[in-house]
């Protein structure tokens, strides 16, 4: 028997999936390199659209983001909407913002669609004000929400405590539009759906090379060729594709997770009642939630492997039993962490050259933008061009400085968790 992991994510899961890798030469329509939910939402609506799709993912599915992720299936992005109008430009950024509004109930739908067993809830999620500063800033983020119709509403501290079971917030934003998901189990799940229609899928089959010529891609392999009239890099943070194909670099951001003890009865009824997934307006932001095996997995940014583990760790240890004094955390050094790809202006970029699509960067909030990117571009693809996808297409990006920027965030956090109260 396998030794447990430490992301509770594999030990809790109940969708399985086991592809056998590339062993001959194809050709197909579209070929998707990586399969996180970016690229098995491309493949499943590319295939329902009648394309010829193969996936290739270096290791295995949800090995990247899709599987490590806190589960928050919330709508829109990170940023407030008017400060997406004001980035993008009035019109592509209310494009956006509807489409991303909407895409929560399209995850679940699929969801319910494909019989996906990730423990899925859309009872709304709350985004918690750590200080009256942050209160102000959900205050202004309900504001521009509503003007919108969107169904937010602001919750008093006592609400808040309600809610959640703790005391330690000064209210909170709750987004009925938004839910939970065992994330894990949701990359899966779409990888069956995707199989079921007719999606050829490779697990540990690596994209060793890309060219392009004369209007077809030749992706390598080490064991196998695949020849694609259209290609989809979909590997965001986790891209291993060394000389193989140039990607744009983005700053990293690491976030870490630890599980609880399984909550008692008593726990339960107080505790996250209603499933609600939470996140606070902390720059270096905290996150908690339940899992299907009433534990809370408790969240934050930092690098629980680099040279500050000790200052995360001991932060961890500090922070969860301030905020849930009666609940027992056996082990909090067993966390599991993944990396998040941060663009400049927190907005994912799309870029497009040559029948390449690459998406990435969609800064912590890739659940469903990347569900809704995946099923634009198979789109896109699907009608050789003529469906846009919801962000505006470029034909490169460049960001300079994101090695620095990456330094600044684990700093950050470290310099935050050495200061935060107890
Ligand atoms: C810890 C953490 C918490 C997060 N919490 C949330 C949240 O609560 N809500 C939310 O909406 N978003 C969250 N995010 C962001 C979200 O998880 C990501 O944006 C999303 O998973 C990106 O999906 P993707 O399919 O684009 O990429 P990924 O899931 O990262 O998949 C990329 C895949 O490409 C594969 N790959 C790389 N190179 C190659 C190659 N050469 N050949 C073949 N395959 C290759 C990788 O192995 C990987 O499996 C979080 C992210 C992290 C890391």
């Amino acid at each position: 028997m396998a030794a447990p992991s430490n992301n509770h994510w594999i030990n809790s899961a109940q969708e399985c999936a086991d592809f056998a890798p590339l062993c001959q030469n194809q050709s197909i329509d579209l070929a998707i390199i990586g399969a996180g939910f970016t690229g098995l939402s491309a493949a499943l609506k590319a295939a329902e659209l009648g394309m010829s799709v193969a996936v290739l993912e270096a290791q295995t599915i949800g090995h990247g983001g899709s599987g490590r992720n806190v589960g928050l299936v919330n709508a829109g992005l990170w940023l407030p909407p008017d400060q997406i109008e004001q980035t993008l430009g009035q019109q592509a950024g209310s494009t956006l913002i509807q489409r991303l509004s909407r895409a929560p109930s399209d995850v679940f739908s699929l969801i319910k669609t494909h019989d996906i067993a990730c423990d899925a809830h859309q009872n709304g999620t709350l985004h918690l004000a750590h200080s009256p500063a942050g209160l102000v800033d959900l205050e202004n983020r309900q504001a521009q929400w509503s003007k919108r119709q969107a169904p937010v509403s602001i919750l008093t501290a006592e609400q808040t405590a309600k809610f959640t079971g703790t005391s330690a917030y000064y209210g909170a934003l709750l987004d009925q539009r938004a839910g939970v998901i065992q994330p894990l189990d949701y990359v899966r799940g779409l990888a069956r759906a995707a199989r079921n229609a007719g999606t050829e899928i490779y697990e540990n089959t690596p994209c060793t090379g890309a060219k392009y010529d004369q209007g077809t891609w030749h992706i390598d392999t080490p064991e196998g060729k695949i020849g694609a009239k259209n290609v989809l890099f979909a590997t965001n943070a986790y891209g291993q594709l060394g000389a193989a194909h140039q990607t744009p670099k983005t700053s990293i951001v690491h976030y870490f997770q630890c599980v609880s003890d399984p909550l008692t009865d008593e726990q339960r009824a107080q505790i996250l009642p209603d499933n609600h997934g939470c996140w606070d307006t902390g720059l270096i932001m905290s996150s908690f939630r339940l899992t299907r095996d009433h534990r809370i997995a408790f969240g934050a940014m930092g690098n629980p492997q680099g040279i500050g583990a000790p200052i995360h760790r001991t932060w961890l240890k500090r922070t969860v039993t301030r905020i849930f004094p009666n609940v027992t955390w056996s082990d909090t050094t067993r966390m599991w962490s993944g990396r998040i790809a941060m663009t400049a202006e927190k907005i994912p970029q799309i870029v497009h050259r040559d029948n390449a699509v690459m998406v990435f960067g969609y800064s912590g909030r890739g659940i469903a933008p990347g569900t809704a990117a995946g099923q634009d571009i198979a789109a896109f693809f699907a009608s050789d061009g003529r469906n846009l996808p919801y962000l505006p297409m470029t034909e490169s990006y460049r960001e300079m400085g994101t090695t620095a920027k990456s330094m600044y965030y684990e700093l950050g956090a470290r310099v935050v968790h050495t200061v935060a109260r107890s």
